[in-house]
């Protein structure tokens, strides 16, 4: 063991590979269950895109949680996971027919509804089945989050969601519709976010957005106020739980819920993020002009966030003790791009040692490609290895 690793185990295996420590899995979703029962009326959905990983979902959905699904791909593998269909909420911009039918025929918990043609083809779909959907609203807040551009959702600019001043006019004409049934509002302002300010700007919002539809008489039965809590990338292993506790104390302290209301969470990175770590071998140490180059045998295909978000991820060589070294840590990519980190410690490096990429495990294993003809990466838990 070095840390957290079982070494030996892990020599064992073909690198790349995702592995994800069960334990730390388990003690997360025990502390968000925690939090919960404090808290009747709040509900967790997990956001299937975060790592849609059949053995994690599995943990996760014995865990409770209900399922967040994006895509009809991501509806098949929470009910292949065991997600009862009345936890699953379906988001997304760009529903297709045959992802919405697939929603209607399990009768999922509700459809989030980005836009006006969107409902109208909801309800045409809902009609040829017999059937009524329930469907929420994603309104966009016009709330910004201190996190980084790309994965800011909730700002007027962004391709998300109904604008609030459109609101009243399309609950007017979900409820003129046959085959919907309006249940609730949606809301997501973005990922990684670490400044409960934010939570609670959100709260304020939706505070005002209730108060002007009772001026009109309408209910809502239901607020989902998506997911987005951050986690710490700099220090896994001194904070491997994010704070839920405040995460959740915020939303009970601000959001001014109703009688009967539930309160519906969209959590992905903050459930699996710190559990999974990207395992791969250095290939090659490669001296270059004024520094030195650690190039493993994992890229951006297996691991985009550095690429794609500039995100950090701490490394660690898990087979030395040596004294640190300064190096590039970088792919076998052919991109510039192809880089995990610059001008980093790590214990000094040579052929065949193991390097592990920290907090891996949210949008890793799910957002890993091809590109190159390479093998997608695996992905081992620490009950099976
Ligand atoms: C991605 C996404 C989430 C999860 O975001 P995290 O930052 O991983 O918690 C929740 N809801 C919606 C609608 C999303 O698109």
């Amino acid at each position: 063991m070095k840390g957290i690793f079982p070494i030996d185990k892990l020599e064992q295996i073909q690198t790349p590979y995702y592995y994800y420590d069960m334990e730390l899995l388990r003690a997360t979703l025990h502390s968000i269950n925690k939090e919960l029962q404090k808290h009747d009326e709040f509900v967790v959905h997990y956001a299937v895109k975060a790592n849609a990983n059949p053995k994690i979902l599995r943990i996760i959905r014995e865990a409770g949680l209900g399922a967040d699904c994006v895509s009809g791909g991501e509806i098949e593998a929470a009910l292949k996971a065991g997600f009862p269909a009345n936890k699953i909420v379906f988001a997304g911009v760009g529903k297709s027919d045959w992802e919405i039918n697939l929603g209607l025929d399990n009768d999922i918990f509700s459809f989030n509804v980005e836009s006006i043609p969107e409902l109208e083809v909801i309800n045409e779909l809902a009609e040829k089945k017999g059937k009524v959907a329930r469907i929420a609203l994603r309104i966009n807040p016009n709330v910004g989050a201190h996190t980084h551009a790309n994965i800011t959702t909730g700002l007027a600019e962004n391709k998300f969601g109904i604008a609030m001043n459109d609101m009243e006019t399309v609950i007017e004409r979900a409820s003129a519709m046959q085959n919907v049934r309006f249940v609730g509002l949606h809301f997501h302002i973005g990922s990684q976010i670490l400044d409960m300010g934010d939570f609670e700007a959100l709260c304020n919002r939706i505070n005002e957005l209730q108060i002007q539809l009772e001026n009109h008489h309408i209910r809502v039965e239901n607020i989902n106020v998506g997911g987005g809590l951050g986690v710490d990338y700099q220090h896994p292993n001194r904070v491997p739980i994010p704070d839920f506790k405040a995460y959740f104390d915020t939303y009970a302290r601000k959001l001014k819920l109703r009688p009967n209301q539930t309160l519906h969470f969209e959590l992905g990175r903050a459930v699996v993020a710190q559990c999974g770590s990207l395992i791969s071998r250095t290939l090659y140490i490669k001296e270059g002009a004024s520094k030195k180059f650690c190039i493993i045998d994992a890229g951006m295909t297996d691991l985009i966030r550095p690429a794609l978000y500039q995100a950090y991820h701490k490394i660690e060589n898990i087979s030395s003790e040596e004294s640190m070294e300064t190096y590039d840590v970088v792919g076998p990519i052919c991109e510039s791009s192809d880089v995990f980190a610059k001008q980093i410690d790590l214990n000094g490096s040579h052929r065949g040692d193991l390097i592990a990429i920290r907090s891996a495990g949210a949008y890793g294993e799910s957002m890993a490609s091809q590109y190159n003809c390479r093998r997608l990466p695996q992905g081992y838990t620490s009950d099976e290895i």
